[in-house]
């Protein structure tokens, strides 16, 4: 391998960490100038690497965003933490592929490792299936696998083997604020979104818990009842020991999506609003949001493993089934990682996951996210001081849902629109528009290991400027 090349990106990933912090957080970008930049005619021949290189960081600077600094609160993303940016590096260059342990001992045993101080950190039982997914939507799907084997096999239905076509109808429970990413998840595994029902929902988005025993009531046979903590908008979470317990008395699988807000278990001053979590069957979460390492990395979680590995395992052999015997499964008597996701071939993903774990330790997690909710506490506070905010969610996690009074005779909804495309604009931060309770609203997430009081305040200040 060509040093030169090695050190010439070093030098151009170093460049723009150091300058993230200060750029504009989500520039105006012109698609055209990116694409007379980036669409170059492709070359008989080829281009040497580091012009490759070179020109590749040149041509893409414009259209970064500087998501992974200190201001950006879109969506919910998190940055990276140089730790686990490293450590990521390093798995690019090693090359290794985690799908078998024969490919990779070391990433076979890092990735088991490191899903053992996930269930540590987390609070959830020490003997569950863990699987390295690329985010939270495929960790739903893990779960969501694992379910439908598991409810299905106790009506004596195979479902890998046979299918879903004849197979008795499986009911579906979640919250009306069940994000997307849940349906679909159930459309991937043949499930219909249609086959939902919604339970209600508080006005903070949380599920009832009245409202889901009346729905279980009225489910005869195989049932999933999908939980969420954390709400996008208003980070709210289930009150998910009254909701396990429902469903346990009930007799159905409860899964948990907990993209970000299952992190909060980590944290003893948050712990309490994921009470009776371990009561669940099964948890998604990302570690590319709230623990900061780089995409993809999403995490599945399972309590029964045996039911995790029938759904995932590349080489499930039912009678008759296919077999791969050149994959070598199980022959070594230890963890192959293909056999807790969907994926075969992968990167060592949980690499970045195990440095960030590593450098952070317990306190460090728990300072994270106390931080980002103390953090979003502050932003909401300093932009409520102005009579023209209104906060919308209680902030008890790292969400802020605002809205703004327009001035007199304005539409309350056009002003929040354009007060969020003047402070996106602006450049000193970045935040999105959401839809929340019926109507439109600046949302933030708070989620960077890097942000500070001090970015909190600038970020409180551009929106206030923007208010007029
Ligand atoms: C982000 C998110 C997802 C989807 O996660 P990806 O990592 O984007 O696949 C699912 N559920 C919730 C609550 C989320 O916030």
């Amino acid at each position: 391998m060509d040093r030169q090349l090695i050190e010439q990106t070093a030098e151009l990933a170093a460049r723009f960490l150091a300058g993230v912090r200060d750029r504009p957080v989500g520039p105006p970008v012109d698609v055209a100038s990116l694409r007379a930049a980036l669409d170059v005619a492709l070359s008989d021949d080829g281009v040497e690497a580091g012009t490759v290189i070179g020109e590749l960081a040149a041509g893409a600077d414009p259209g970064l965003v500087a998501t992974p600094g200190s201001r950006y609160f879109g969506f919910v993303v998190g940055g990276a933490l140089p730790v686990s940016v490293a450590a990521d590096w390093l798995g690019s260059a090693w090359d290794q592929n985690a799908g078998v342990y024969a490919l990779s001992p070391a990433m076979a045993v890092i990735e088991q490792v490191t899903a053992s101080w996930v269930l540590d950190l987390l609070g959830l039982p020490a003997g569950a299936g863990v699987g390295f997914v690329t985010g939270a939507t495929m960790a739903n799907v893990t779960c969501l696998a694992a379910a439908r084997h598991d409810r299905l096999r106790r009506v004596g239905w195979d479902v890998e083997q046979d299918g879903l076509p004849g197979a008795p109808r499986v009911h579906l429970i979640a919250g009306a604020e069940a994000h997307v990413s849940v349906y679909a998840a159930l459309r991937l595994l043949g499930f219909g979104q249609a086959a939902v029902s919604t339970v209600d929902v508080d006005e903070q988005g949380r599920m009832l818990p009245a409202a889901l025993a009346r729905a279980l009531d009225s489910c005869q046979g195989p049932t999933i009842v999908i939980a969420q903590v954390g709400n996008v908008n208003s980070g709210a979470c289930d009150p998910i020991g009254e909701v396990a317990a429902i469903t346990r008395e009930h007799g159905a699988w409860l899964h948990v999506d907990g993209a970000f807000g299952l992190w909060a278990a980590a944290g003893p001053r948050l712990r309490h609003l994921v009470d009776g979590l371990e009561l669940a069957d099964s948890w998604a979460t990302d570690a590319h949001k709230w623990l900061n390492v780089p995409y993809d990395s999403g995490i599945a979680v399972i309590a029964d493993p045996a039911a995790h590995r029938a759904a995932m395992a590349t080489t499930y052999v039912a009678e008759g089934g296919p077999e791969a015997a050149y994959l070598q499964a199980g022959r070594t008597g230890a963890r192959d990682g293909d056999d807790w996701v969907p994926e075969a071939s992968r990167r060592a993903r949980a690499l970045p996951v195990y440095a960030a774990l590593r450098h952070l330790g317990r306190r460090g997690v728990a300072d994270l996210v106390q931080r980002c909710c103390r953090l979003a506490a502050r932003l909401a506070d300093r932009v409520a001081a102005d009579e023209r905010v209104e906060v919308l969610n209680e902030v008890e996690l790292n969400q802020v849902c605002v809205r703004f009074r327009p001035p007199a005779g304005g539409d309350p909804d056009a002003f929040v629109h354009a007060v969020i495309e003047r402070v996106q604009r602006d450049g000193t931060c970045w935040a999105g528009a959401t839809r929340w309770r019926g109507t439109v609203a600046m949302r933030l997430s708070v989620s960077n290991w890097s942000t500070t009081d001090t970015d909190i305040d600038r970020t409180a200040d551009a929106i206030l400027a923007a208010l007029g």
